[in-house]
């Protein structure tokens, strides 16, 4: 079973549960409305050992930063600030107390930059390898919120930065290059916190995700849920420096923004973020109605097999 067929048979065995007020499984964040117009929004990011870290790369305070990062990504991918973590840790004999001070300095690092609470936790021994778990939580106004299901046929896709940089980065450590920018950026990627608060406010804003897997896979979850189909135009990918395409369009773990928005109002959109943030929303494509995902060249389709990230 896939990753996704595994959630998607969850969500099944779970759907006739009492819901106690959350709109569940299939979105970044869970959200539960707290009352006076305002949501919680609540998600949890699991950093593996081997599978999402080699510990040799991997110094424990960038690590810290990420284990954070990740899941702020998440809410802000809502529209949603953070408010709030829950750390839980399972370390092994062998990674020591210098190891877990350095990680909880930058862990500590990231959350006084985004004015986040550490709200609690749990700590375990480990067998061999470390595992860390992060759950965040969110709070907006219930009519900021974004989610994936809201993209309309027509929509402006955005990208809200550059792609492929983390992607090019875990290429250059698995050949032995720690030390170069990208290689930096896959270690620190940096969420798009107050990017993603100010496109919760704009009404054109439709469907948001944050970018873990890669564009073409996540995009996919925007269409799935949207129930609709998207045209992608690789000649506006905007590719990272360091990376090439396909990395841009397929690697994971960027963590920016992927929006749809209303055509009619996208210029506008798109003017205003960047006086705001001083960088530009990437159209890279449009909303259709026939589901599917075509890339185009020159405005002409091109057959493309490209699909998400792998881990290690
Ligand atoms: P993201 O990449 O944004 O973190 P994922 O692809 O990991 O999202 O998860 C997709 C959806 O499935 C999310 O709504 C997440 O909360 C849910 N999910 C993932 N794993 C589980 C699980 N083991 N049990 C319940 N829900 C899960
Ligand atoms: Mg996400």
């Amino acid at each position: 079973m896939t990753e996704f067929g595994f959630i998607e048979s969850i969500r099944e065995a779970f759907a006739a549960l009492p819901d106690n007020g959350f709109e569940g499984i299939g979105d970044d964040c869970a959200v539960l409305p707290v009352g006076g117009g305002e949501s919680l929004v609540f998600t949890a990011d699991m950093l593996a050992e081997g599978v999402h870290f080699l510990r040799a790369a991997t110094s424990p305070a960038e690590l810290g930063r990420k284990s954070l990062a990740v899941n702020l990504s998440d809410v802000a991918a809502m529209g949603a600030r953070p408010v709030a973590t829950l750390l839980s840790l399972s370390l092994p004999a062998d990674a020591t107390d210098a190891w877990a001070t350095e990680f909880m300095r930058g862990y500590r690092e990231l959350s006084e930059q985004y004015g986040v609470t550490l709200a609690g936790g749990d700590t375990t021994r480990s067998a061999s390898l470390i595992a860390i778990n992060v759950t965040a939580i969110g709070r907006a106004p219930s009519a900021h919120l974004k989610r994936r299901g809201d993209a309309r046929p027509g929509d402006a896709i955005f990208a809200a930065g550059e792609l492929g940089g983390s992607g090019a980065g875990l290429r250059d450590m698995l050949a032995g290059r720690c030390d170069t920018p990208s290689a930096a950026l896959h270690r620190n990627p940096v969420p798009q916190v107050a990017e993603g608060i100010w496109l919760g406010e704009r009404p054109e804003v439709h469907a948001m995700m944050d970018l873990s897997d890669g564009l073409a896979s996540d995009l996919g979850h925007i269409l799935d849920r949207s129930g609709v189909g998207a045209e992608l135009d690789l000649d506006r990918i905007p590719v990272a420096p360091g990376a090439d395409l396909r990395t841009a369009a397929c690697a994971g773990e960027d963590y920016k923004l992927l929006l749809t928005a209303a055509a009619e109002l996208a210029d506008r959109l798109s003017a205003d973020f960047r006086a705001r943030f001083g960088t530009p929303l990437y159209p890279v494509g449009r909303i259709v109605p026939a589901p599917g995902l075509v890339w185009l060249r020159d405005g002409r389709p091109v057959p493309l097999d490209w699909h998400g990230f792998t881990h290690y």
